[in-house]
């Protein structure tokens, strides 16, 4: 609540106020079902349309981030600074990553496309350490199971 919020967001209610300080506390890039899911236990009334309403405001506003990928719910990341994202294939998660080819991007993508650009949204896709170890542990009885009978791990399910 300091001046210089007052000054840029003059309109900032208090639900939007408790939505922004939600969401830049998770660093895990959250859907509004999941933001709305966690407001809801210290404010009992807000509404999910209320929730998808101060998103979208806070978003073009330029105070947060909107990550849309095709086919999948929105994800909002209270970082509006440039930064790149890394993806999780299996549970959608998104977490913020260095980086690292900042220096690469030079002229080529006007010149590519004709288009003045305005921004650019590095996202990585992979697995994620948690749905990593979900399937490790879940690959390990299994591959016990298939090589049951004779063979003991002489076979590697996946081609190295
Ligand atoms: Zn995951
Ligand atoms: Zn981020």
């Amino acid at each position: 609540m300091t001046t210089k919020e007052k000054i840029i967001f003059p309109r900032m209610t208090r639900q939007r106020e408790m939505l922004l300080s939600e969401l830049m506390s998770l660093d895990t890039h959250p859907t509004a079902d999941e933001l709305f899911e966690r407001l809801r236990r210290r404010l009992p009334h807000i509404s999910l349309a209320t929730v998808y309403r101060n998103l979208e405001g806070l978003a073009a506003s330029g105070r947060i981030r909107k990550l849309e990928t095709c086919g999948r719910q929105a994800r909002y990341d209270g970082n509006a600074t440039p930064h790149a994202h890394v993806r999780c294939v299996r549970c959608g998660r998104i977490d913020d990553v260095e980086d690292v080819v900042a220096g690469c991007a030079g002229p080529l993508p006007r010149e590519l496309s004709g288009y003045e650009i305005l921004g650019r949204h590095i996202e990585f896709d992979g697995v994620c350490p948690r749905c990593r170890f979900c399937e490790e542990q879940s690959d390990n009885p299994k591959n016990e199971v298939i090589f049951h009978n004779g063979t003991e791990k002489t076979q590697k399910p996946e081609g190295g």
